[in-house]
């Protein structure tokens, strides 16, 4: 199963950036098409998602029995 892209509000300006959560989770920056601001995961965040998506796999394999 693969994320569907998803996208978050510009910090600057609010328009939606499309991103990918693998591509984010491998440290590519996305950048606002309106004012080129550059969004990416810090370091700490970038653990917290991991976690998450750890916690999301696990609740996947539940399911599925
Ligand atoms: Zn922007």
């Amino acid at each position: 199963m693969i994320n569907k892209d998803q996208s978050i509000p510009c910090p600057v300006c609010q328009t939606k950036i499309p991103f990918d959560t693998h591509q984010l989770l491998t440290g590519v920056q996305f950048s606002c098409s309106n004012c080129s601001a550059a969004i990416g995961l810090s370091t700490e965040s970038k653990k917290l998602v991991e976690e998450t998506m750890v916690k999301l796999e696990d609740l996947k394999t539940k399911k599925v029995r």
